[in-house]
């Protein structure tokens, strides 16, 4: 529960029960901390009384609802931050995140030992098999930043022959050089000035990398593409700077695909208007992409997990966000 910025506690609360026939309750296998729950949690983001955390989660279904027809209890099964019914239009269009029956799973609150899933037939993705320990982080960031960067990656339509630059080097744009590289993107640059994660967005396949913020990193992003900017730039940060680091990097008819949490971000219509760049974002439909992650992840063709740099029992989910806002550590995991 976050109480006020900072003030992380772990207490006991109701175990959930089925609430609609829609419902599924599982019992969580790894949740971890976001980079959007940082946030509310430095104050950026109003905290509105003491607020149950947490919108990532892999787990084993315990109970479902009486309309519950696809997941069955003993299903090992991965969801991700909205709860969708995967049948409505914008759903079946692929834009599950902005289901029209949505909900929030963070409100519900994820980091626990047990969370109820809303619209678990439409949710959750059960596994071919109960996976063994080792998948169990990479299943856990299918659940958002994999899912996230992967969105990102196609909205900036990374692919062959494709110049993608990734701003951001938290777990979701690393995650975006691995999904760009798994789009067959050509050349991948990295923006990131911190050597343990220039170090794994190589290893992700990434390029080059750019330490160089803001109008430098833009130049530098143009002189490594003959002077036009990227053909796809993922956006992986939020804030305005980013964002225009993003659009400045970008060339003409090109595409930034931005998946940060925009805080703060005003877009000049001029400067817009003559860029001819492409801009497609938002809240990322990971349920869009789980089946094919989760194939992936089965067949060991990536390796999304090791993003999580440091794991922490359930009861240790203070020091999980400290780690993270301090940036010692680049996404942490918890065990219930
Ligand atoms: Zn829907």
């Amino acid at each position: 529960m976050l109480y006020a910025p900072g003030d992380v506690r772990v207490e006991q609360r109701p175990d959930p029960t089925i609430e609609k026939p829609t419902d599924a309750v599982i019992r969580t296998v790894a949740a971890c901390v976001c980079g959007s729950d940082l946030w509310p949690y430095r104050g950026i983001e109003a905290v509105n009384g003491p607020s149950p955390m947490g919108h990532e989660y892999v787990g084993v279904v315990e109970e479902v609802g009486s309309d519950v027809r696809l997941v069955r209890p003993g299903q090992f099964v991965v969801g991700s931050f909205f709860a969708s019914d995967n049948t409505c239009e914008i759903c079946r269009a692929g834009y599950q995140s902005s289901c029209v029956r949505r909900e929030p799973v963070g409100a519900l609150g994820a980091q626990a030992e047990r969370l109820r899933v809303p619209l678990a037939d439409g949710t959750l993705v059960a596994t071919p098999e109960a996976p063994s320990d080792d998948l169990v982080p990479s299943l856990l960031a299918a659940s958002d930043v994999l899912g996230t960067g992967w969105f990102g990656a196609v909205a900036a339509k990374a692919g062959p022959g494709r110049t993608v630059a990734v701003v951001g080097d938290g777990a979701v744009g690393l995650l975006g050089v691995l999904a760009a590289r798994q789009l067959g993107a050509e050349r991948i640059i990295a923006m990131s000035r911190h050597e343990n994660r220039q170090k794994l967005a190589l290893e992700y396949g990434a390029t080059d990398i750019v330490a160089e913020r803001g109008d430098d990193g833009v130049a530098a992003i143009k002189e490594l593409t003959g002077g036009l900017g990227a053909h796809s730039v993922i956006e992986a940060v939020g804030t305005p700077e980013s964002m225009m680091q993003a659009i400045r990097a970008t060339r003409p008819g090109g595409h930034v695909g931005y998946v940060g949490v925009a805080h703060g971000v005003e877009l000049p219509g001029e400067e817009l208007f003559f860029s001819h760049v492409h801009l497609h974002g938002g809240p990322a439909p990971v349920r869009r992409f789980l089946p094919e992650l989760i194939d992936l992840i089965h067949a060991r063709a990536i390796d999304p997990g090791r993003v999580f740099d440091l794991t922490l029992p359930l009861d240790q989910a203070a020091e999980g966000y400290r780690a993270m806002d301090q940036r010692r550590a680049i996404k942490t995991l918890l065990r219930p």
